[in-house]
């Protein structure tokens, strides 16, 4: 089992109270994923949409988790989840209920045609970095450097956090 795999999690198109509901799907099924362990989640976040930004704001966090999952099956599994979660293909960055992406995979690196890890956007994406440094404030890149170190700085009001769930 690789320690420190990070999984971002987000969505936006259906209201943040449902997408805080299938936020909560999400868990369960990772947690009761038979070579998943470990399953920890951040608080929630409010984010301004990135990308194409006319469209409404996201929820998102990030999970922390250990599996016996090579990269590209983990991959496999989480675009399988987000079709059980509902997940309609829109637009590039445009609305969707639920994303799931491969932040960080312990220290290793992957480069192929349908996978890049660690995620491409990780330092450049509050709504991914800021979560993931609240459960791993020493998070490290594979090359070794602090995430922390890297990330770009967060504009006022670009992120928020939800102390309590939206729905209690
Ligand atoms: P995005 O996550 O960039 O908003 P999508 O979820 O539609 O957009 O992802 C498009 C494709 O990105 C996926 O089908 C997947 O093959 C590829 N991809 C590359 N690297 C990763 C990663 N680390 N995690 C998840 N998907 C990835
Ligand atoms: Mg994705």
């Amino acid at each position: 089992m690789d320690e420190g795999i990070f999984i971002g999690v987000g969505g936006n198109s259906v209201g943040m109270i449902a997408v805080e509901a299938v936020i909560r799907k999400a868990e369960d099924a990772l947690r009761s994923h038979p070579q998943i362990r470990g399953v920890v989640r951040s608080s929630l976040y409010i984010t301004e949409p990135w990308g194409e930004e006319d469209q409404p704001p996201f929820l998102n966090a990030v999970f922390r988790l250990q599996t016996s999952l090579e990269p590209p099956d983990l991959l496999v599994y989480l675009k399988q989840l987000e079709g059980e979660l509902g997940r309609v293909e829109t637009y590039r960055w445009g609305p969707r209920v639920i994303d799931l992406d491969i932040l960080l995979y312990g220290q290793r690196q992957w480069e192929d045609d349908l996978l890049t890890i660690p995620h491409k956007y990780l330092s450049e994406r509050p709504f991914a970095f800021v979560p993931l440094l609240e459960l791993e404030p020493d998070a490290r890149l594979p090359q070794g450097q602090l995430l922390r170190e890297m990330v770009r700085p967060i504009e006022d009001g670009e992120i928020k956090r939800v102390a309590e769930g939206l729905s209690g």
